[in-house]
């Protein structure tokens, strides 16, 4: 499948390398959460939030309806992105449903995620606010590269490539650093830490979380 791009006069390309995660968006991300059923999400503190997930192996119908529940799970808690372990599962597989700089939304599925390293060139990073939603209700500035490359299978183990830019890119890199075993608040300074970790605990979540010990 091909991604539609625009070169810099705005005429449109066509680029194989990356796949369409625009076509049906909509579409695509209504089937998998009404099969799906949400799932409480776990929250920082909580051991398989903090150590490298598993690999998937397995392409089945286990695979498809975990991810069926990450839509679902994903939805209910109105998220842009959630990783298997964000439902206590320990697999490297993630979801989004996000925004890119041109207000394009992407729908999709990464399982065994790696990210591209990004030439000297491409690296502009942003400052933007993140936010996730296993530390619900807090936000902090944290700088990424404004655009990222995402290698993995999808859900049946075709390899694929998957390209994001501004918010999408950020989406990228937060939802991979997740089934490595780190949060976006392990990449902030102790201070930006604290302060995320004070925002949480001053704030009721807006959905269901996993309670920890
Ligand atoms: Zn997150």
């Amino acid at each position: 499948m091909a991604q539609q791009v625009f070169d810099q006069d705005g005429e449109q390309q066509v680029d194989d390398e990356f796949i369409d995660d625009v076509t049906d968006a909509d579409a695509r991300e209504t089937a998998y959460r009404e099969r799906g059923t949400s799932r409480p999400i776990t929250v920082v503190g909580n051991p398989v939030l903090h150590k490298e997930c598993k690999d998937v192996t397995e392409f089945d119908d286990e695979l498809a309806k975990l991810i069926d529940d990450m839509f679902a799970s994903q939805r209910t808690a109105e998220g842009v992105g959630l990783a298997a372990n964000q439902i206590g599962v320990d697999l490297k597989v993630f979801v989004y449903d996000c925004m890119d700089d041109q207000g394009v939304r992407h729908v999709g599925v990464v399982c065994n995620p790696v990210l591209d390293e990004l030439p000297a060139e491409r690296r502009v990073l942003d400052d933007s606010n993140e936010g996730c939603l296993s530390v619900p209700g807090a936000y902090a500035e944290l700088a990424r590269p404004d655009y990222a490359v995402v290698r993995g299978q999808d859900a049946q183990g075709n390899p694929i490539a998957v390209q994001g830019t501004g918010y999408f890119a950020r989406c990228l890199q937060h939802e991979t650093d997740h089934l490595y075993g780190y949060l976006y608040i392990d990449r902030l300074s102790k201070r930006d830490r604290k302060d995320v970790l004070k925002q949480m605990a001053e704030r009721e979540p807006r959905y269901p979380v996993v309670a920890n010990d």
